[in-house]
């Protein structure tokens, strides 16, 4: 069993969906959490939710793009016990069909400055707080995109590849240091982003994605957050470098 009470974790893309749903998980266990996000009366809402549980909840507005924001949000989780124990970089932006012969330049940078950029920014700043404070946690939120292919998706899918090598890179760099870090890679879920990338659940589109997942549905925010709080927890003490796939079963066949 893992030692959660009185510890901090960071998450990135806290406002909702698989974020929130972490952010709540953690500060149910008893984890100070500083969440981050653009929108803030979204932001400031789950931060009270966190706190109703009885631990620190604090919103950081801001853009993971920018590393200023970035930094400001590992300071402001240090200031609450002097230690970052745990990271969530789950910050992330789908795209809709956009087959390689319609490739635009701006959807290439859009997805890669959120998905990619925003990870490695994340990670080198909580990686040199972890340092300090002798080690740490990290869960990058990948996605089924990170390991196979989809028509129509190559930028995203691409981004979410990224992840995964970033992860494995920077895990092998603190893997003595007592650092883990992780990729978790859901399939779809029941959040803001499968409403937009389904048209809010358009039955036809809803009814053809279920069918790719052998488990016969689509899974559950809180689903993606257990799985999260095991790969931070220490009950995953000798796994880092991995990508837990939380998917249903769709990555099998
Ligand atoms: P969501 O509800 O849309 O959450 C996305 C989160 O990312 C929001 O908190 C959003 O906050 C934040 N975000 C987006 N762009 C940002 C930016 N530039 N700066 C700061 N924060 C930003 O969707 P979700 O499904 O929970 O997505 C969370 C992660 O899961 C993403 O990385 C996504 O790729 C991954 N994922 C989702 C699914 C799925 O089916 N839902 C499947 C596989 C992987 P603001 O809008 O407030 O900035």
């Amino acid at each position: 069993m893992s030692n959660w009470k009185g510890k901090v974790a960071l998450i990135t893309g806290g406002t909702s969906g698989i974020g929130q749903a972490t952010a709540i998980s953690l500060a149910k266990r008893g984890v100070h959490v500083v969440l981050t996000g653009r929108r803030a009366p979204e932001g400031e809402r789950v931060a009270k939710d966190a706190q109703s549980q009885g631990v620190k909840g604090v919103f950081v507005q801001g853009d993971v793009t920018d590393e200023t924001h970035l930094k400001k949000a590992v300071q402001t989780a240090l200031s609450l016990t002097g230690k970052l124990d745990f990271a969530v970089n789950n910050a992330g932006v789908e795209l809709g069909n956009t087959p390689t012969t319609e490739a635009t330049i701006d959807a290439y940078k859009k997805v890669f400055d959120i998905n990619v950029l925003g990870v490695l920014l994340s990670m080198k700043h909580e990686i040199s707080a972890m340092l300090k404070g002798g080690g740490g946690s990290i869960v990058n939120t990948s996605s089924v995109a990170g390991t196979v292919g989809m028509p129509g998706a190559g930028i995203y899918i691409a981004s979410k590849h990224a992840v995964n090598g970033l992860t494995k890179s920077a895990a092998l760099e603190v893997a003595k240091n007592n650092i883990r870090i992780n990729t978790v890679s859901p399939a779809a879920i029941e959040t803001d982003m499968l409403d937009r990338f389904t048209g809010n659940r358009n039955p036809d589109v809803l009814g053809y994605l279920t069918t790719l997942h052998p488990i016969g549905r689509i899974g559950k925010p809180d689903e993606i957050a257990k799985a999260i709080a095991f790969l931070l927890s220490d009950d995953a003490s000798f796994i880092t470098g991995t990508d837990l796939k939380v998917d249903g079963g769709l990555t099998v066949p």
